[in-house]
């Protein structure tokens, strides 16, 4: 009656991870393998992705294409959209996949100007900067803003690209409860003698690091609360959206927009592009003075190629639309798809008696596994039955809290969305995990 259907025989060695404090369990196949990493636990290398926004892939030439269900393509701008990729080839031409150079040397094109422009204006704030990738964004950004005397606090969840840069930062790092804006006061309070001026704080700068929406929680960021935390205690707020602009917010403007923040109160935006637009980078917005800053001291800026230009292309292509500056109301109609698609799966699973972390709105959708053994018999049997699921386990998660990792876009239809639910169903019953057993309805 076991689940563990790839015939592991796990082997439990201890963990302590410094940054969380927390102490984990590894488990190993007999081979000395994680076993969250064993190998058909994902995709394998996939051949291709189809013409069709991403909506699905083909792992292999012998393998029949797979509904994807595991990519952040949150708009399906991916591959083969009608605005953006004749002008990203148009871009290939004229200035090539790279440009070879730093921002500071040859690396700055009309393009990369035009977005940071366009990035300031889309996220409400007087000035951007790019960089060529969403993770190098945060590891090398933090550490331009706080250093030695500086003190980060990071929410627990924290993606790892953040927990890098502010352990690289120098500055001492403390970690508050996931989304628990209590505790934040909590470990501030604790921090710095409340009600003393500036200049007297044992703090030269204290950074509160969010994000808008956890990607393995699915989960909304507390931002109303935890901003009027760090007001009450003078400390910036650095706010990733990597995975809430674009996808959230009537239109499209992320958390901020959701939940009716002014973005005037959120110091630092970061956010990356290989989500809702479909491309990759990464970008910081904030006031004119921190631009600069990083501009004139930030190694990633002066000492890194630039962002490929296609790439910067087809983000501005994509803005425009969700934008409505193509002349269509298709960016529109992107938004209110991917709304209406998240909250009608996520429905649709918690009726059938999973359970399902996250909240309303967001596209990203975990449905809990917990035990590590059901990770391979889940993605597999999902992926003989061709819909292509994520599934992410220790040291993304703790260990015993293994999760599937649904992430829905608006370039899929009702039809798809309803035969993958059907195979998740059937999947679910087979690998036990209907946590919440459905009572039939009484006559
Ligand atoms: N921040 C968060 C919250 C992320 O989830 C990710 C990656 N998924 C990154 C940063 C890094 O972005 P990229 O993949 O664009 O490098």
């Amino acid at each position: 009656k076991s689940n563990n259907l790839q015939g592991y025989a796990p082997i439990c060695l201890g963990y302590e991870d410094f940054y969380t404090r927390r102490l984990y369990l590894r488990i190993q196949d007999c081979f000395g393998r994680p076993i969250a990493s064993a190998p058909d636990s994902w995709f394998d290398v996939v051949e291709r992705y189809s013409n069709d926004n991403n909506k699905t892939l083909r792992r292999t030439e012998k393998t029949t294409k797979c509904l994807n269900l595991g990519s952040y393509n949150y708009l399906g701008f991916a591959a083969a959209d009608e605005y953006c990729t004749p002008r990203v080839i148009e871009s290939l031409k004229q200035y090539s996949v790279s440009t070879c150079s730093t921002r500071v040397d040859g690396g700055t094109t009309k393009l990369h100007t035009e977005l940071e422009e366009l990035v300031a204006r889309f996220v409400g704030k007087p000035s951007a900067i790019l960089f060529g990738m969403g993770y190098v964004t945060n590891s090398a950004i933090i550490p331009a803003l706080i250093g030695k005397g500086g003190l980060i606090i990071s929410d627990s969840l924290n993606h790892n690209s953040i927990v890098n840069g502010a352990r690289g930062s120098g500055a001492t790092v403390r970690v508050f409860q996931h989304n628990n804006a209590p505790h934040l006061e909590e470990v501030l309070r604790e921090q710095i003698a409340h009600g003393q001026p500036r200049t007297h704080r044992p703090w030269k700068k204290i950074i509160v690091i969010i994000e808008g929406i956890y990607s393995m929680e699915g989960e909304l960021c507390k931002l109303p609360e935890i901003i009027a935390v760090c007001k009450k205690y003078k400390a910036y707020t650095y706010l990733d959206e990597a995975h809430s602009i674009g996808a959230v917010g009537q239109t499209g403007r992320g958390v901020c927009e959701l939940l009716g923040v002014d973005t005037a109160d959120v110091d630092i935006m970061m956010g990356t592009f290989t989500k809702s637009f479909g491309s990759c980078g990464g970008y910081i917005a904030a006031s004119k003075e921190i631009i600069q800053h990083l501009k004139r001291t930030c190694p990633a800026h002066l000492y890194a190629t630039s962002m490929s230009p296609p790439a910067v292309q087809q983000v501005i292509s994509a803005m425009k639309v969700i934008l409505g500056e193509d002349g269509t109301n298709r960016g529109a109609k992107k938004l209110a798809q991917i709304r209406e698609n998240s909250n009608f799966f996520r429905s649709e699973l918690q009726k059938m008696g999973f359970e399902v972390l996250g909240d309303n709105d967001s596209p990203i959708m975990p449905i809990m596994l917990y035990n590590p053994a059901k990770i391979p018999a889940f993605s597999r049997e999902c992926l003989r039955q061709n819909v292509a699921i994520v599934t992410v386990a220790f040291p993304a998660t703790p260990l015993l809290l293994a999760r599937a990792r649904i992430c829905i876009s608006a370039a899929h239809t009702r039809e798809d969305l309803i035969k993958a639910l059907e195979v998740i169903s059937k999947v679910g019953d087979l690998v036990g995990i209907k946590y919440f057993p459905v009572e039939p309805l009484k006559p």
